[in-house]
């Protein structure tokens, strides 16, 4: 459901969402039963229910974990930041900062993606699907670099380039 979530009131309730809320709903109410250690609390923006530790019982402003959390969190962020920029440290603060990032940014190596590295993901989506389970992106490129150092002992390889 998170995914549909939308800042709207009762977004939870509106079509395609409502038969999915329905079985939600049972779901967290057979979820909660006999259980101490959980608490069906009310989301303080969208008024959705949801399933929060007991430690939450007394709290009335919680907010729920599909999109309203995230929404507070940002407000709240945002507002600590102007804040703090208004202040003339804040502000010279921030100068540093900005100027960090424009050196950084001119020290960053060229973005290009090399062929090696392209190979070595290919190859990992290929092994991953012949072998029909995920292989770390760090088992390719080892068995890659072993391969690539193998092959540059070799006469023909060492012409070849
Ligand atoms: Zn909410």
């Amino acid at each position: 459901m998170g995914k549909n979530y939308s800042s709207n009131p009762n977004w939870y309730k509106k079509d395609p969402l409502l038969r999915i809320y329905l079985l939600y709903l049972v779901t967290i109410w057979w979820l909660s039963q006999n259980r101490s250690d959980i608490v069906v609390k009310s989301c303080s923006q969208c008024h959705i229910l949801f399933i929060t530790s007991c430690c939450n019982q007394q709290r009335n402003n919680i907010d729920c974990p599909f999109g309203c959390r995230e929404v507070r969190k940002k407000l709240k962020s945002n507002e600590r930041s102007i804040k703090y920029y208004q202040d003339p440290l804040g502000k010279k603060k921030k100068q540093l900062i900005n100027q960090k990032r424009k050196i950084n940014e001119q020290l960053k190596p060229n973005n290009t993606i090399s062929i090696n590295h392209i190979i070595i993901l290919y190859l990992h989506k290929i092994l991953t699907s012949l072998w029909q389970f995920p292989q770390t992106l760090y088992l390719i490129e080892s068995i890659y670099n072993h391969i690539d150092a193998e092959m540059r002992q070799h006469s023909l390889y060492k012409n070849s380039s």
